[in-house]
């Protein structure tokens, strides 16, 4: 019987992939991959089977979501299992819970395989935990594009005093930052901002939140990366400031 599974491939790294995941590309006739996926990943699937890129990156243009459920369901039925796979975890940000709902409306079971999701795994490729007893009790997730949705209520936000995690924020960043502190978040507060996490390409900048428009841009950071606002962001401070004295002393 064919089976329709849509898999998290995590932030990037390949060994940062579930068992689970690997399992299930290796049983798939199809494999519909997402633009943030590292296409390393797919040494995990059959070397016969159909794969087709649907993202936006490399060139391509983006395809659009309902064409992506068309296709998935049009495999299915030709009795083709069918892998999609998405970056980091399919139910974060990374509209899985859509196409879930899409192939269930047409009759069809689809099994989740989670992913490590880019907001945990970002912070901690720089030494960032998301929460400690120290610095927050908690963490937000949170989308920077606020299409779909509308805004999230930064303010609100700021009240809860938890870790803000942002996704997709990069190119609103100024704004946002500016929203912050406009709610009351302190302009010293710890900030890090993380590209290509856990890829070769891996680049962060730290800074406090009244300079951290200006740091990214200076270290001409852009997408994809994580945008991490708390106090745990000072772990990641702590330890730049370590090494740059350690460099010193040589
Ligand atoms: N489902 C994905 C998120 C998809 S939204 C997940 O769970 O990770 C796309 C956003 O994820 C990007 O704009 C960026 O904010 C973030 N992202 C994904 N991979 C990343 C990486 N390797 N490094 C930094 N940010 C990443």
């Amino acid at each position: 019987m064919s089976r329709a599974w849509l898999i998290g491939a995590g932030p990037g790294d390949v060994e940062l992939m579930t068992l689970k995941a690997t399992r299930a590309l290796a049983q798939a006739d199809v494999v519909l991959v997402d633009d943030l996926v590292n296409p390393e990943v797919l040494q995990f699937a059959r070397a016969d089977a159909l794969v087709v890129h649907v993202g936006k990156r490399g060139g391509h243009p983006s395809t659009p979501q309902a064409e992506i459920v068309a296709q998935m369901l049009e495999h299915v039925r030709a009795g083709r299992s069918v892998a999609r796979l998405k970056g980091g975890d399919p139910f974060v940000f990374g509209r899985g819970g859509e196409e879930q709902q899409a192939l269930h409306a047409a009759g069809i079971e689809v099994e989740v395989v989670n992913g490590i999701t880019a907001g945990i795994a970002a912070p901690a490729a720089i030494g960032i935990p998301v929460t400690h007893r120290d610095h927050a009790q908690g963490v937000v997730f949170v989308t920077g594009h606020s299409a779909g949705s509308g805004e999230p209520d930064w303010r609100a936000l700021v009240a809860t005093r938890m870790t803000l995690v942002i996704y997709m924020g990069m190119r609103r960043l100024n704004d946002i930052a500016g929203t912050l502190l406009a709610a009351g978040m302190a302009a010293d507060t710890p900030c890090a901002a993380i590209e290509s996490a856990t890829r070769p390409g891996q680049r962060h900048a730290l800074a406090q939140l009244g300079g951290l428009a200006d740091a990214v841009a200076r270290a001409g950071l852009g997408s994809p990366a994580i945008v991490v606002i708390g106090g745990v962001a000072s772990l990641a401070l702590a330890r730049a400031a370590a090494n740059a004295d350690a460099a010193g002393a040589r």
